[in-house]
Parts: structure tokens; C-alpha cells; sequence
């Protein structure tokens, strides 16, 4: 990946209209439908966004396409503001599409009385059929040269309610055989008899995507309304709205959006998972939602630097989320404190020639990075676990962590040597009698090293914590891409979750960093709430392997 970044294209856009004063500073929007909650796509179109303007010296409003009753909730309003400030952007003016419906309607009564707009009393199937295909132009609605005294006076009584949902809708006048099929007499507005988290029960008529999303951008004077490729089909209508009311030129660019392998990012779908209880919420460690990954433990740092990393593009891809998990490493590593914890199934570890009763404690940098920097107390005793994995009865010549007669050293204290392996009555290895070498403490000027260092926690001091171990959601790479008469749901990765119990040296239990920590040797870990006084809960974030090359 280059250092250098090249501006892309929607900067050389901005570029460009600011160097010829096309205008003066820039405005974007982040438009979110307020029926779920955010996700990783959302991350980066809000770095676009916000980024852009910041880069730009200018600004972003906040505005909530909120134009669909049913589907909408201020829980989701609520949720998509704490997930913007936990990204770290402000937002200008919090608005919603909502509060220009008064305006809106004029437009239509304005578009009516120029003859440019219809109500059509055709059903759904009706239109669905009269609208043609690419190849074959539509057929004009019987209702389609109504006087517009006629459509005016329909036109108010569907908003006072007189029509039941569905009976009549609002269309555009333009043109049934138009090649572009967004241009054939779309509709403006339908009838929803349904409370609006907003506008309560003021309104039983409300405007399209279409036919709202531009008015609004030029009602705020957006300059750059940024959004997704599918949207392009929609830009020449966008420019018909604003060119036809004659209102402020705000002008859509469209990018591609952000797929991620092993994920789904589909509001419909996440909100399913979570409806059928198949993740534990919307907030579920697992989900690619911005509160998951939050609790998860990713930073606002690492999806910023990510969202740099894939940059913008005009081709839909597929981005692999080893790059996203890498850069949450890159983050946690410069920042996590260190804590020793040993997961599930530890063996225990006796010293037979420490002092019955003894205590050692040791001073362990909070952060290697920084050794001069705070420290954390370790305490050291006779009595240890270890991790299985780090001991190996048959070991091979490259094994050099603990084996039968070998050493190996305690991280921060001392090389510690088996001599004589107990196992239970099935074979299993129970504990592990080794000697500790005094000459080898850390301060005793007399440094010999070996080549494995492992770590331990002291069994009279560990705590016991539950440890969320975390896969990807779906055993899938390309979810976007599987065969159509396959359910998603038949994707989700049975092994996504599995829980053990770990046991940690205590400063975790003080560490109050607000991030993730990393267990030593073994990966990120992040507090859950879950967590009690008595028992703390962490999510696995990532592990400190890296399997990703960039
Ligand atoms: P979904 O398909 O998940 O329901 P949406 O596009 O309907 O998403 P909105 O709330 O309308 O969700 O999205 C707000 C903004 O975020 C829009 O400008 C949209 O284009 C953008 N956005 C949504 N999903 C992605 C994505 N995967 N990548 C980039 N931008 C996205
Ligand atoms: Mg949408």
C-alpha cells in the first residue's frame, strides 16, 4: 500500500469546485434511515463524509431520512447519535427530513398547479404493470390527465385523511416511455396511515426517497451529497427535482459501498438475526454493528485508519476483513495495557523450593512500549498456573517452551525447570513439580536467558474471568455472493462464540484504560458490561496473530 495517498476522486471534485468558486466551502450530510443500527458501511461513508469536510475546512449535518413511520424508532435515532460520537465526529445541525414535510407538500401542490404532477388511483399492480420494462415503454395511467383543480383538491383530501392506505398516490408527470425508468411518472408521494416517531399523527401522507432526498440537500445547501452506487440510477431524477422547483443546486456524487468477507451488512438482515435471537442483540460482540464492535472492543481509531486504507472507489468490492482486524491490532498494540492471564484448562505449576507461605511481587510495565512509563504489581508464589499449551511431554527440538527436564522463564521473574510430571488417573497431565532458579530474578546482575518465556499467574492470586472467545459470524468469505435458494441464516458459524474460563493476575480487575487489553501471548481482550464486581466478563477483540499481509 503506497504511503503517499493520492487524492481520490471525490476530493479532486471538491478540489476542483472550491479552486473555480463553485462554492465557497463545503457541506455534506450523513443520511441515516433511523430503522436500525449502524454498521461498518456506515463507518465509512461517515469518514467520508465528516472527513471530507474536515478536510475542507467545512461542515456536516446530521440528517435523518426519516420519511418511512413503520419501519422507524428513536431508539435508532438515540443509538446512530452515540455511535457518531463514539467515532469521534460532530455533526453541524441534527435535522430530519421530517421537519421540511410542510415544505415539501407546497412543492407538490406547486408541482400540481404547473401540471406536473397527477394522483393516480391505480393499484400497486396496476402501475407495476403499466410502468413497461427497459425495452418497452410504460402506458400512460387513466388518471393521468386529471384537471388539476381535480388533482389539488384529491391531493389535500389525501392528506386530511379521506383515503384509505393505498387507495391513491401522488406521481410526477414526466414521461411513461422515458429510457430511464426512474423518469417514468415516479411516485411522490403515498398514503400511510401510521404514528411517526416525529410528526406523531399530523400526517397520513408521505414523500418517496426520491422525491424527498434532493429537496433536502438543497433546502440545507449541501454542496457534496455523498452516497452509495446503487444511487446513480437516481441522480438525473435528484437534478429533475431540483432543476424543476428552481431551489439551490446541491449535486450527488455516488462511491461504492463497503462489503466485508465473513459479514453481512444489510440492516434487513442484522435486524433478523437479532429479531430470531440468533446474536444476542444488536450490540452482540459478533455483529458488524458499530455498538458490536464497540463492546467488541475495535477503537474509533482503528476503523478511521481502515477507512483510510481501502480508500474511496467507483467499483463495489470486497474488502477482507483481516485488514479491518490488522488495524485494530496496529491500534491496541501502541495502546493496551498488559495483563498475564491463563485460559481454560491450566496446569498447575509447584515450586519445590520456594519457601512455603512466600510472596514475591514484581514490577511489570503496564505497556512495553513505554517501560519507563506506569507499572503493575505481580505477585509471585509457589503455586502457579500456566497455560497447556506452553508445556509438551514429547516435545520436538524447536519446542522451547517447558518440557520434561527443561527451563524456561516465568515472564518478569524467574527460569523455572520441570523435573517431574503428575498426571491423573487417565493420563492427563495435572501438574508439573519444577525448581526456580534464584540467581536468575531479573535484578540479580547475573542475566542468563533461555529461549522460551512464558506466562503464569500465581494460583492464590489469579482471578477467574469468563473470557468471550469470538469467530466471525458466517463461514462464508463472500456472503453477497451465495446462491440465491440458500437462506443467509444457513451461514452462521455454529463455533462463533465459545466461552472459557481464564484466569488473570489481579491488576486486571483495576485496569481502567476504557480500551482493550492485551493478554499477553495470547490476543486483545475488552471488558464487557456483563461484568460484575465479583466476576469480570471479556470479549475476545482479536488475537495477536497476524494473518493478514499487507
Ligand atoms: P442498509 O442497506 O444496511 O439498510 P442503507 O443504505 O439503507 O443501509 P441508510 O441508513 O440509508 O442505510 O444509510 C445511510 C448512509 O450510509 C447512506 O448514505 C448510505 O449510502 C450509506 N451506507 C449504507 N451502507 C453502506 C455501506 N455498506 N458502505 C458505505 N456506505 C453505506
Ligand atoms: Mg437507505
Amino acid at each position: 500500500m503506497e504511503e503517499e495517498k493520492k487524492a481520490n476522486f471525490l476530493e479532486e471534485i471538491i478540489e476542483a469546485d472550491l479552486a473555480s468558486g463553485k462554492v465557497e466551502s463545503i457541506l455534506t450530510r450523513f443520511p441515516p434511515e433511523p430503522n436500525g443500527y449502524l454498521h461498518l458501511g456506515h463507518a465509512k461513508s461517515l469518514c467520508l463524509n465528516f472527513g471530507l469536510a474536515q478536510k475542507y475546512g467545512g461542515k456536516t449535518n446530521l440528517r435523518y431520512d426519516d420519511t418511512n413511520p413503520t419501519k422507524e424508532d428513536t431508539e435508532y435515532v438515540d443509538a446512530i447519535k452515540e455511535d457518531i460520537k463514539w467515532l469521534g465526529f460532530k455533526w453541524e445541525k441534527e435535522l430530519y427530513a421530517s421537519d421540511y414535510f410542510e415544505q415539501l407538500y407546497e412543492w407538490a401542490e406547486d408541482l400540481i398547479k404547473r401540471g406536473l404532477a397527477y394522483v393516480d388511483d391505480q393499484t400497486q399492480e396496476e402501475m407495476r404493470a403499466n410502468r413497461g420494462t427497459v425495452e418497452t415503454p410504460g402506458k400512460n395511467s387513466p388518471w393521468r390527465d386529471r384537471s388539476v383543480e381535480e388533482n389539488l383538491n384529491l391531493f389535500r383530501e389525501m392528506r386530511d385523511g379521506k383515503f384509505a392506505d393505498g387507495e391513491k398516490v401522488l406521481r410526477a408527470k414526466i414521461d411513461m416511455a422515458h429510457p430511464n425508468m426512474m423518469f417514468r411518472d415516479p411516485i411522490l408521494y403515498r398514503i400511510k396511515h401510521a404514528h411517526h416517531h416525529r410528526t406523531g399523527d399530523k400526517w397520513c401522507i408521505y414523500p418517496m426517497y426520491d422525491y424527498t432526498h434532493g429537496q433536502c440537500d438543497s433546502i440545507e445547501n449541501i454542496t457534496h451529497s455523498i452516497c452509495t452506487l446503487e444511487f446513480d440510477v437516481h441522480r438525473p431524477l435528484y437534478d429533475w427535482f431540483i432543476k424543476t422547483l428552481g431551489i439551490y443546486p446541491s449535486h450527488q456524487y455516488e462511491f461504492a459501498r463497503l462489503n466485508l468477507t465473513y459479514t453481512l451488512m444489510s440492516k434487513r438482515k442484522l435486524l433478523e438475526l437479532v429479531q430470531k435471537g440468533l446474536v444476542a442483540g444488536w450490540d452482540d460482540p459478533r455483529m458488524p454493528t458499530l455498538c458490536g464492535v464497540r463492546r467488541r472492543g475495535y477503537t474509533p481509531e482503528a476503523l478511521k485508519m481502515f477507512c483510510e486504507k481501502i480508500g474511496v472507489s467507483k467499483r463495489d468490492q470486497l474488502m477482507d476483513i483481516g485488514l479491518l482486524e490488522w488495524c485494530v491490532r496496529q491500534d491496541l498494540n501502541e495502546r493496551s495495557n498488559r495483563y498475564m492471564v491463563v485460559s481454560d484448562d491450566p496446569i498447575k505449576v509447584t515450586l519445590t523450593n520456594w519457601e512455603t507461605g512466600k510472596v514475591e511481587w514484581f514490577d511489570a510495565p503496564l505497556n512495553p512500549a513505554d517501560p519507563e512509563g506506569a507499572k503493575r504489581r505481580v505477585p509471585f508464589t509457589g503455586e502457579l498456573l500456566i497455560d497447556r499449551a506452553d508445556f509438551m511431554e514429547d516435545a520436538p527440538k524447536k519446542y522451547f517452551r517447558l518440557r520434561p527436564d527443561g527451563e524456561v522463564r516465568l515472564k518478569y521473574t524467574y527460569i523455572i525447570k520441570c523435573n517431574e510430571i503428575v498426571k491423573d488417573e487417565n493420563g492427563k497431565v495435572v501438574e508439573l513439580k519444577c525448581t526456580y532458579d534464584p540467581m536468575t530474578h531479573p535484578q540479580s546482575g547475573q542475566w542468563r536467558s533461555v529461549k522460551g518465556t512464558i506466562h503464569w499467574v500465581s494460583t492464590a492470586y489469579a482471578k477467574e474471568v469468563e473470557c468471550r472467545i469470538y469467530d466471525r459470524l458466517f463461514t462464508e468469505a463472500d456472503m453477497g455472493g451465495i446462491p440465491e435458494d440458500r437462506d443467509y441464516k444457513e451461514y452462521l458459524n455454529p463455533e462463533s462464540l465459545v466461552i472459557k474460563t481464564g484466569f488473570a493476575e489481579p491488576a486486571l480487575l483495576d485496569d481502567n484504560s476504557g480500551i482493550a487489553v492485551q493478554f499477553e501471548r495470547v490476543g486483545y481482550f475488552k471488558k464487557d458490561p456483563d461484568s460484575t464486581s465479583e466476576r469480570l466478563v471479556m470479549n475476545k477483540t482479536v488475537s495477536l496473530k497476524d494473518s493478514f499481509k499487507i
